[in-house]
């Protein structure tokens, strides 16, 4: 399979920690993200704030227009 690029992980990285993925492309952006000094310090930062979301929003899953609010703030 093709390597991801940067853009294509960013895309993906909300199902990738939702473990919506398959494993191929989980792997991918597994890989990707271990050596991209770009998407490391972004996946982790996203990583926590999907903790800290979910951990506000017990009652049920994270609601889609705020998952894609946080995902355009993480676009700029
Ligand atoms: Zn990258």
């Amino acid at each position: 399979m093709s390597e991801l690029d940067c853009e294509q992980v960013l895309e993906m990285v909300w199902e990738y920690l939702d473990g919506e993925i398959d494993e191929v492309q989980y792997r991918g952006i597994h890989t990707h993200i271990e050596k991209c000094g770009d998407c490391g310090p972004r996946y982790e930062f996203q990583r926590k704030l999907m903790a800290l979301v979910e951990r506000k929003c017990q009652e049920g899953p994270i609601p889609a227009d705020l998952k894609q609010r946080l995902f355009q703030l993480l676009k700029e």
